[in-house]
């Protein structure tokens, strides 16, 4: 290991009792998404302490900036939690506020460093594409572009100047310490409303138009496209009827289905998608039920940089042994930093140190060794590796920005 190296893991280790007050702190201060106002007063009153300028974006957002000219790496921390199952409440059952505690803890040594690049800390508010309602209502008003926070960075430029992308996630796996290389799914969202007409169900069926059969024909059809998916693309689609109008006297004349179409590969989720959009429209016309679907995006799927992933993985190997790095686990979750790797060198690695299920109210953070004060070891590592050998991945940034734009974001 290098002596700046050394040196920064050795603050880590000194500064270990303030990172896990903090990473308790901030677990039990969970917000939903572009809600983060509290985590956000935390945040800026440790960067104050420190005498770290900070700016805000994107509603909730912040980033600091370190260091100064080429090569750019961005190190991100999401920032939101989850409802409760049970009952009112939040909680980070994501694990979101470990992503913040190691940003933090990074801050806190690479402020003294010397640095032969920028480093920026990017705290991304509302990564859980939950609360829609109340996003809408904050790109109704202007106030944010997109409802997920790395979306209305990209679209705000944040990453314009940006070289490499690191980001680090809460893992469940078992039996290891780390993961590397890890796929995630991308999704798109879809919403078929059926109308239909209300009739006397006994005396005048025939003079109604049933909307629920028109959902059921629905649900069933996606049922038979399954077939059509080679499993190897891994996609997924499980609509639900979300709403049904009528009661056992009436023909219900107003019914909506809503589903997720998840795939392993952009091509793989774009092929899936066109065939459930015909599917929910056409089980409508078919019974002559007049029938609306519309689209949204989710997040693209993750493809991960094995250049820099290849650093990650040496910088956990001073860590931990081999055979307690788990790599290039396929899994069938998504997130908004799919996105951020459609356009850059990007990776995300995982850590264990947590137990009960993600999104559920018995999450926990149970070895904090691992999960608070190993993650800003690796990102530590891993920037000044990428200072010494950029990566080369910004060639033709802006003509895949401007598409991404257009053709997915719908801009
Ligand atoms: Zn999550
Ligand atoms: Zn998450």
């Amino acid at each position: 290991m290098n002596q700046q190296k050394q040196r920064i893991f050795n603050r880590i280790d000194d500064n270990r009792v303030a990172i896990l007050d903090r990473s308790r702190l901030l677990f039990d201060t969970p917000e939903l998404g572009y809600r983060e106002f509290e985590t956000g007063r935390l945040i800026r009153g440790w960067l104050e302490s420190w005498g770290v300028p900070y700016e805000s974006v994107s509603y909730t957002g912040l980033q600091v900036t370190l260091g100064h000219g080429a090569p750019v790496v961005a190190v991100l921390a999401d920032m939101d939690g989850l409802p409760k199952k049970a009952g009112a409440g939040r909680i980070h059952s994501c694990g979101h506020s470990l992503q913040i505690s190691a940003a933090l803890a990074l801050i806190e040594v690479m402020k003294d460093e010397p640095l032969n690049g920028t480093l920026k800390v990017i705290f991304t508010p509302a990564e859980e594409m939950i609360d829609f309602e109340y996003r809408q209502s904050l790109v109704d008003r202007g106030l944010v572009k997109y409802p997920s926070g790395k979306q209305d960075m990209i679209a705000r430029g944040v990453f314009d100047d940006v070289d490499a992308v690191l980001s680090c996630h809460a893992s469940g796996e078992p039996g290891c310490r780390f993961d590397v290389g890890s796929t995630l799914k991308g999704f798109v969202i879809f919403k078929a409303v059926y109308q239909g007409l209300g009739a006397h169900a006994g005396a005048a069926p025939f003079a109604g138009k049933n909307a629920l059969h028109a959902a059921v024909l629905a649900q069933t059809g996606v049922a038979f496209l399954k077939d059509r998916f080679d499993p190897r693309d891994g996609v997924n689609v499980q609509p639900v009827i979300s709403e049904a109008a009528g009661t056992v006297n009436i023909v219900p004349d107003h019914a909506v289905v809503e589903t997720y179409v998840r795939a392993r590969t952009e091509e793989a989720l774009f092929a899936a998608a066109d065939l459930v959009e015909n599917c929910l429209k056409r089980c409508g016309q078919a019974l002559d039920i007049e029938t609306e679907v519309t689209c949204r995006p989710g997040f693209l799927p993750l493809s991960q940089s094995g250049e820099i992933n290849a650093l990650v993985k040496e910088n956990m190997l001073l860590l931990c042994g081999e055979d307690q790095i788990l790599e290039n686990l396929v899994s069938g979750a998504s997130g908004d930093v799919g996105d951020i790797g459609a356009l850059l060198p990007t990776v995300q690695f995982g850590f264990t140190g947590v137990s009960g299920r993600f999104h559920g109210d018995d999450f926990a953070v149970t070895n904090e060794e691992n999960a608070c004060l190993c993650p800003p070891k690796i990102l530590s590592g891993t920037v000044l590796d990428l200072f010494e050998h950029p990566v080369s991945g910004r060639p033709g940034f802006a003509a895949r920005k401007a598409r991404y734009l257009k053709t997915w974001l719908g801009e």
